[in-house]
């Protein structure tokens, strides 16, 4: 297991290699998410981050999200309504995979079952297309909200 320190230790390089300055907020946003292991809307973040910076703007934490985005450290994924969240993928960014989301809680997944390659046939077949690449939304009430009961 991979601790949260090493864990910080690996983004800040992150930071570093792509010269992004370590400042207080940057490293609480990567605190935030590598403690939670959870996605979170940029709003979420912002929340968090004014508990100990009273004076942050919502438009500093999206600006430092895309970044963190951009250089590999976060993923972007459309959740419900049309909401974006970021996380930290559980599973190597390399490798193929979808996201799943909890219509209830907003929770969000990573899974890397994937069979649309037969899939992908019948709709070149169908389309004509040649398809390149795709995403998947998949909806559901996680185990935690089906414990829950009030749905
Ligand atoms: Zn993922
Ligand atoms: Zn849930
Ligand atoms: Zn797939």
């Amino acid at each position: 297991m991979i601790s949260i320190y090493d864990k910080k230790v690996k983004y800040t390089r992150i930071l570093k290699r792509n010269k992004l300055k370590l400042t207080p907020k940057r490293i609480a946003i990567i605190d935030y998410f590598v403690k939670s292991g959870k996605y979170a809307t940029p709003f979420d973040v912002w929340i968090y981050l004014k508990k100990n910076f009273k004076k942050i703007g919502l438009p500093t934490v999206y600006r430092n999200l895309e970044k963190f985005e951009k250089i590999g450290i976060l993923t972007k994924v459309e959740g419900e309504e049309n909401r974006f969240y970021y996380g930290i993928c559980k599973i190597k960014k390399k490798k193929h995979h979808h996201h799943i989301t909890c219509s209830f809680c907003h929770k969000l997944l990573d899974f890397d079952i994937c069979n649309f390659e037969d899939l992908k046939e019948e709709i070149e077949k169908k389309t004509g297309f040649s398809i390149k690449e795709h995403y998947l939304i998949v909806k559901g009430i996680c185990k935690d909200c089906q414990k829950g009961g009030e749905i």
